[in-house]
């Protein structure tokens, strides 16, 4: 994965900071545009995965839309150049300035999550005498089989409407003058593997659907929202997700009808793989019981482990070219951060190769909600990050 003249460059930077192989980036945007372009799919990515500007220009040349959650990943996604035709705005909390900064901007749509957000969504466009055009999201209650953190299509969790709700909900509509409904939204969890899961939302959305058409209202799209998570255990063998099963699944049980368009939402499967954080052993302690490599990135370069009991995998870099060739022998290290919390931790008893000070690490597929989650608790440093071809 990293030849020893990109180590070579690592050695020489400040650490911690992130790095973007951006040649590969590039492979997977590539494979996912030419299967999009194949099933005739709309693809809006997920800015809140990782909103680098470097990064954001690569996806909006492919022709992706923007997802986006808040007023300024809205302004970001405008000033970057996507257009604000394929800008999408979601989040059950939207303030008034928010919606009013998009629009100012005539985005696509506002997906929306509650009964109170559409009618306030109607009094502010109507105050600049325009029409919003919104997607419902509609909490479809199928269990994504993910991390419960990251679970948001159950009816315990606080995204989307309820379809209970719906019927009345449509009464409400028709006093809405300034509400354009032209779409339905779902997006069920994030890092999902069980593909089946997308198998059964589709069979949801199917009967939604159905129910909406019977009601006389037509749905322009479907925004099946994101989701598809990545292979954290093996980076290197499985560099791209599975992007092929997941658009065949969507193709095969997704009934659209005519000239209706089908959106998705995808943040993690696209930029998870291209990011690694980089960081330093700056101590090896041994414990009573555990041996612990301490390196210069915590939880405030990297929070998901942390937030979510995320693997990640742990590479010593430095080592690794180091012994190449020989059976060295591995030890195991629990591999933390400076940062005083106990749940500073990257990884327990990690196998690496005979770790010291000085020795570069690399914390894998951190390319999603890793760098957007930096915070400066502890007062930390912030380096720059790296990208390369
Ligand atoms: C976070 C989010 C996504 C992206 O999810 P991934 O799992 O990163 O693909 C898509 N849509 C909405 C509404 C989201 O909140």
């Amino acid at each position: 994965m990293f030849s020893s003249m990109i180590i070579e460059k690592f050695q020489q930077q400040s650490t911690p900071f992130y790095h973007y192989d951006l040649g590969l980036l590039n492979k997977t945007i590539e494979h996912v545009a030419g299967l999009a372009k194949k099933y005739q799919f709309d693809i809006h990515y997920a800015l809140k995965a990782n909103s680098n500007e470097p990064i954001l220009k690569l996806l909006k040349d492919a022709g992706f839309g923007a997802d986006c959650v808040s007023g300024n990943e809205v302004k970001l996604a405008a000033k970057v150049g996507f257009d604000a035709k394929s800008i999408l705005f979601a989040g059950v909390g939207k303030t008034d300035k928010e919606i009013n900064i998009a629009l100012d901007l005539d985005i696509k749509a506002f997906n929306c999550e509650s009964v109170q957000e559409i009618e306030i969504l109607n009094e502010l466009a109507a105050a600049k005498n325009k029409t919003a055009e919104i997607s419902l999201r509609i909490n479809p209650n199928v269990d994504a089989k993910t991390h419960k953190y990251i679970t948001t299509g159950l009816d315990e969790n606080k995204f989307g409407i309820n379809q209970a709700d719906l019927a009345q909900l449509l009464q409400t509509l028709k006093q809405l003058n300034h509400i354009q409904l032209t779409g339905l939204h779902f997006h069920i969890g994030s890092q999902i593997t069980d593909l089946n899961v997308f198998k059964g939302l589709c069979l949801r959305v199917n009967e939604i659907s159905n129910w909406f058409k019977e009601q006389g209202i037509n749905i322009e799209h479907l925004n099946l929202g994101g989701g598809l998570g990545i292979d954290y255990q093996q980076p290197d063998e499985h560099c791209i997700a599975d992007f092929e099963q997941y658009f065949a699944i969507f193709d095969e049980f997704l009934e659209r009808k005519h000239d209706q368009q089908v959106h998705f939402e995808l943040g993690r499967s696209i930029v998870a793989q291209c990011g690694n954080l980089i960081t330093r052993v700056v101590f090896i302690k041994n414990g009573l019981n555990t041996n612990f490599a301490i390196v210069d990135a915590g939880m405030t370069e990297l929070m998901r482990p942390a937030l979510y009991q995320s693997y990640h995998q742990i590479d010593n870099l430095t080592a690794s070219t180091a012994t190449a060739d020989k059976d060295t022998e591995k030890v195991l290290y629990d591999v933390v951060g400076p940062i005083c919390e106990s749940t500073d931790c990257f990884g327990r008893a990690v196998e690496l190769p005979e770790s010291k000070r000085g020795d570069i690490i690399a914390i894998r597929s951190a390319g999603a909600y890793g760098e957007v989650m930096v915070s400066n608790y502890n007062l930390r440093d912030r380096n720059s990050p790296l990208y390369t071809a």
